[in-house]
């Protein structure tokens, strides 16, 4: 291979080099200026390697294919082709013929490593496993063509016309069966469109006895509301305390204003209105169930006895009678006009929080 210097200090310095091999006596501007890629590299730096060693390396390297890259590069329109001093045009193209050359050798020579490493275990692979998974694909190697044109071919094991017989017979199946269970199945829908039928009309039946009796009970409950007595007081003595009372207190005490005005707690009749010792002016609200309510303390009274009011109506006023410390209503509630228990868990048990 020749070599010929590309400018005026390798024309000088080549002469007194000892020609030991192109790569030493190559001028530097040419390495400088070499197609860059790791092969070259690798070329360039092994003084000691011989091109068959060389192609053991590339042989037992990756197939990573720089191949046509690497051969497109177009080596002549590297800078080297600039004119320098002292280059000559023959000179310049004969440099330029021994770049291309020496670019086109390597591509060449991986080029045939790297298409002969693939193309038989390679592709035979890839080829195999795009058979063993879908099936359908095609093959143009011949070899692979053969194969699959074989008896036992993967592909024809995978996509066979059996598979599809075994699909229409189950579909025909499924049909016949559909049809067998449509016509039975319009029979069991009537009979169960009947039955469902005459219970959803039970039902409703039920249901609407259900929701007027609830209606009924609703109406009950509304118009049996209870209602607080006096609005603007405090609570001054609860039920079962003891101090003031000749056993416990047997009431709830509001404490308001004189004359505060007093409202029926809940529908019911007025069974008695009068003074009572130390209840003092006390008026008995007798509600459906029996319970009397005991209104006491008052200063006036608004109703007669067998009157019937309804909850909220007034009945009197807050006053001082009786055996009082300062004006309050004392509120007792007595089940079926026994003995007294606490008025407060009484409202509350009818919704209304004193
Ligand atoms: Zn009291």
């Amino acid at each position: 291979m020749a070599t010929v210097p590309v400018d005026s200090a390798a024309t000088t310095a080549a002469p007194a080099a000892p020609y030991v091999g192109r790569r030493v006596a190559r001028p530097a501007p040419v390495v400088t200026v070499e197609p860059v890629t790791a092969s070259a590299g690798r070329l360039d730096t092994g003084p000691g390697l011989d091109a068959g060693t060389v192609d053991r390396i590339l042989a037992d390297l990756e197939p990573v294919d720089h191949t046509t890259s690497f051969a497109s590069d177009p080596t002549e329109l590297l800078p080297l082709t600039p004119a320098r001093p002292g280059l000559s045009h023959p000179e310049t193209a004969e440099l330029r013929t021994a770049g291309r050359r020496k670019a086109v050798k390597h591509a060449g020579d991986r080029g045939a490593l790297l298409r002969r490493m693939p193309s038989v275990p390679v592709l035979v692979g890839i080829a195999a496993l795009a058979v063993s998974v879908g099936g359908a694909v095609t093959v143009t190697d011949t070899d692979l063509a053969a194969q699959e044109a074989a008896p036992v071919g993967p592909s024809s094991a995978l996509t066979g016309s059996s598979g599809g017989g075994v699909v229409g017979l189950d579909r025909e199946e499924r049909i016949s069966r559909d049809s067998s269970r449509d016509a039975l199945g319009d029979l069991a829908d009537e009979r169960l469109v009947e039955a469902a039928e005459a219970q959803a009309a039970e039902r409703n039946t039920e249901l609407r006895t259900l929701a007027n009796a609830a209606e009924v009970q609703s109406k009950k409950i509304e118009a049996n509301q209870w209602v607080l007595p006096l609005s603007g007081y405090r609570l001054t003595a609860r039920y079962g305390e003891y101090g003031l009372w000749a056993t416990y207190h047997t009431g709830l005490d509001f404490a308001a204003p004189t004359g505060t005005p007093l409202v029926a707690i809940a529908n019911g009749t007025i069974t008695s209105t009068g003074y009572d010792g130390a209840y003092g002016n006390k008026t008995v609200l007798t509600l459906e169930d029996g319970t009397e309510l005991w209104f006491c303390h008052q200063t006036s009274i608004d109703v007669s006895p067998g009157e019937t009011v309804t909850a909220g109506q007034q009945i009197g006023t807050v006053g001082s009678t009786g055996n009082v410390t300062g004006p309050h209503l004392h509120l007792e509630v007595r089940p079926g006009g026994g003995d007294p228990v606490d008025p407060y868990e009484a409202l509350s048990v009818n919704g209304v929080t004193p």
